[in-house]
Parts: C-alpha cells; structure tokens; sequence
C-alpha cells in the first residue's frame, strides 16, 4: 500500500515541487557535526563501525539471523552479512556483539515534549525527555500533538544540526481542536477557514504533520485536512466529535489511540458533538469480532487510513497491571503523585479498564490482520507514568501481549512507522543502504520480546550514544526542562 500517494490529486504543481524537495533533503540526511552539549552521551563517531558476532532482527519481519557483521560507514549500513563473508575494513571501529541482537531504532508516531504536571495543566519538558527517547533506542519520532506552540519546531532544528541529543523529530503543529475544550493550552478554532489558517501558519514554520483533537467539527477537519494535503503533510487525530468512519471520508491519514476512543459505537451520537461519557460503556458493550466492527475496519483499510497503538497510555488506568518502568527519573514529587494515584487504581474492583484494554487489543490485532498499518505510540499522558524511552520498549511488549509474535510487534515499531512517515526507504529496517539508526540490545528480543529493554548502544545516523549517561543527565530532574 503506498501511504505517501494520499492526496496528491489536490496538490499544485509548485506544492508538489516543493514537496518533492522536501523528500529530497529527508532522503539525504546529513550528520551533523557533535555540538558541545551532545558530545558527553556520545560513545563513538568513529567514520567506520564494525558490529561482529551480531544477532540481526532486520525489522522486515524476517527471522533473527545469529554471526552477522554490519559495517556502518558515514553513517549509513554499507555491508551486512554472516561474520565469514563480510570484510571489516581496516581501520574500522569493531564492536563485539555476542550474545547481542542489533534492531532497527524504533520509529514512534503518538510522542510528546510535555507531561501531566498538574491538574489539567502540562508542562513543557523537551529536553530531558528527547535524551529518554533516545536512550530508549529511539531514532525517530512524531510529536503526536504539540501544547508549547515553537517548542517542538526549535528543538527539532537543534537536533538536526548536532547542538541537541535526541531522535529525528517530525514535528506537529498545535493540536487543532473546537470548542468547548478543558485544555487550557489549546486554542479554539473559530470554523473552517479559520482551520485552514492554522494548517497554513504552522506549515510555514515547520509544522511537517497536524494533529486534530476530541471537539472539532467535520467541517474543520475537512478543511485541515485539504489545506494539509495541499502542502504534502499529512493529519491525524485523537478523535471524539467526528467518528473514524467521517474521519476516513473526509480523507485524514491517521487515527490515535485504536479503537478505544472512536465514537461509531454511540448509539444516537450527535453529530459534531463529542459523547465522551458514552464512548467507553459503548465500546464495552461492543462485539470486536462482529459486523459493525469488520465493517469499520474494512473501510479503514480501504481509505488506507493508519491506526496508531498507545496501549502503554491505557495500561496504567487498569487495575492490576505493573507499575510502569522508569519512575526513578522523574522529580521525587511527580513520581510520588503517580504512585499514589496508580495504588489507588490498584484497589479499584471495577473490571471496565480491563475488559477496554483487551478489547483494544483484539481490534489493533484484527485490523493489521485485514492488512492496515499498525503504528506505535506512547503518549506520555494520562495521570503520567509513561516515561519516554521505558515506554517505548513497553509499548512493544504490550503488542505481544495483544497476540503479535516479537517478530511482529517489532516491525510495528520500526518499519511501519517508517513507511507512514514515507521514510521506510531510508530507516525502519536493517540493509545496506540504510540509515546507519539502530539500537544493540543484550539477550534476543526475537525469543523473548522483554529482552528490549536492555538497550546498550543507540546509533543515529552512525554516531553510537550511550543510553545509560542519556538517562544519568536527566536522572531525579524529568519534571523540571
Ligand atoms: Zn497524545
């Protein structure tokens, strides 16, 4: 399915042209030189790699393959294959990987630069959390809704010129929402033109993607939408006012969250009006192997519309699930304001978050079966608790546990968010070629899919980072910038 087609019939020529350009510079990206505030997480930027001894999980899919060398030169992956066959060339940096399995870095889509502070209030943290997504094993990441207006566009500028540690960012805009809307960070839109102006301003200072929230109009939307496509750049949404299947019709390309939070299941949904208190008692109440549900699927694929999975998000309002990895980076107070809340939750008895979070699954697994794209997320809000970089890895053991085999869960993770992003020729999977983005994990994932979260090494664009002085930097102090 070509993700990167969808509507190319409305853009102009020189929108085109411009949009080809674009692809051109993403194409070849270039590594920059190590700023002096990057330089202490960098492990090595020797010109030539050598990865010996490697377990290589490609991210096509494919079975783990055991005694491979990859040779990373200028950070791209020049040479791959069994130990015996492979030629290190001289000079080459080696690193012995036994007993290691080398992964495409993931590709996340539903990322975010701020954290639930307060009540109703988020606070603005980019820089600790892009050094957790990278020590994550982390290589490139959407925002999936922006609250800080140029925040996301300046730090993902800082990063690709080498004066900020973090993964490849593809930016979005302000969330484009109606009203009435309890997000005091949000501004309301005043109807469709005014939808258009938006979409139009942030494209021109670097918005590459929108995202669309719980109250905007249908003809909002549209309006985004068109206004989006025109410039190449695709929309999603966290959707509650329009459902998925108005969604799909209008054209946009992404839907957040699965399932869970579509309103095609409220009886008597108004239209335009967001039914929030209805939506999870109706998607309780509803049969994920029926009719009504094949049929939503279907027109998805169909519309090539691309779902995003951020199980990691729901998982801490079900009772009974683990404490979530990576607490301990948190301010001491915003960790203990979620220990409190998520023991409280821990003593509820109602089995609604359960039965939501396996119905979720169920769908997520059955729309990639009918053959949609999958994608991967986060969220790091909620109550908190969704640490970046910990949750990633997360999310992906959560799609096992939804029914896909590792294998699977991680081409979720990497080379579908790739090809949503139009980028799967560059990142995503492991080739010659390729983008030299990867992460070295000890044990194998492809056995044990806990086993990712042991990363050891990231590499972006060549360059090997190391994790473990990513995640010291910011220890005790995520919270605070
Ligand atoms: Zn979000």
């Amino acid at each position: 399915m070509n993700y990167r087609s969808k509507g190319k019939g409305q853009r102009s020529k020189t929108t085109m042209i411009a949009a080809l350009l674009l692809v051109a510079s993403l194409a070849q990206a270039q590594r920059p030189a190590i700023g002096p505030a990057v330089r202490p997480f960098v492990r090595s930027d020797a010109a030539v790699i050598a990865l010996t001894n490697a377990r290589v999980i490609d991210g096509t899919g494919a079975p783990a393959r055991e005694g491979q060398t990859i040779v990373l030169r200028d950070g791209k992956i020049t040479a791959l294959g069994a130990s015996g066959s492979v030629t290190v060339p001289a000079g080459a940096e080696t690193i012995d990987l036994a007993g290691k399995s080398v992964l495409p870095g993931l590709v996340m889509l539903h990322e975010h630069l701020y954290y639930p502070t307060g009540p109703g209030m988020y606070g603005q943290l980019g820089l600790s959390f892009l050094r957790l997504y990278l020590a994550g094993g982390v290589t490139t990441m959407r925002t999936g809704g922006n609250l800080n207006g140029y925040v996301d566009f300046n730090l993902k500028r800082g990063i690709d010129s080498g004066i900020v540690a973090g993964p490849a960012m593809d930016a979005t805009a302000p969330y484009l929402n109606g009203g009435p809307f309890p997000l005091r960070q949000v501004r309301i839109l005043k109807g469709p033109d005014d939808a258009r102006k938006m979409v139009a301003y942030w494209a021109d200072e670097g918005a590459t993607s929108f995202k669309a929230y719980m109250q905007i109009t249908r003809a909002e939307l549209g309006a985004a939408i068109e206004e989006a496509h025109k410039r190449g750049l695709k929309v999603t949404g966290h959707l509650c006012s329009v459902t998925f299947a108005e969604a799909a019709k209008l054209g946009i390309d992404n839907l957040e969250h699965g399932f869970m939070v579509a309103t095609d299941f409220v009886p008597n949904k108004q239209p335009d009006v967001c039914p929030a208190g209805a939506r999870q008692q109706a998607f309780a109440a509803f049969d994920p192997a029926g009719p009504v549900a094949s049929a939503l699927i279907r027109e998805l694929v169909a519309r090539k519309v691309a779902i995003t999975s951020t199980l990691t998000v729901f998982e801490t309002s079900v009772p009974g699930r683990p404490v979530p990895p990576g607490l301990e980076v948190l301010v001491p107070q915003l960790r203990e304001q979620f220990e409190r809340q998520h023991a409280a939750i821990a003593r509820q008895t109602d089995t609604l978050q359960g039965v939501t979070l396996k119905r979720e699954m169920a769908m997520e697994l059955a729309f990639a079966k009918a053959g949609g794209l999958l994608v991967a997320g986060t969220d790091p809000t909620g109550y908190g608790g969704v640490i970046p970089g910990y949750s990633n890895q997360r999310q992906v053991e959560l799609l096992v546990e939804a029914g896909f085999t590792p294998l699977e869960a991680i081409s979720i993770g990497t080379l579908n968010g790739a090809k949503y992003l139009g980028r799967d020729a560059q990142i995503g999977t492991i080739a010659v070629g390729k983008q030299a983005d990867l992460m070295v994990v000890a044990g194998n994932p492809a056995a044990q899919i806990s086993d990712v979260r042991n990363v050891e090494i990231v590499f972006r664009l060549g360059v090997a980072y190391d994790p473990k002085k990513l995640i010291e930097s910011v220890k005790g102090s995520v919270g605070l910038h």
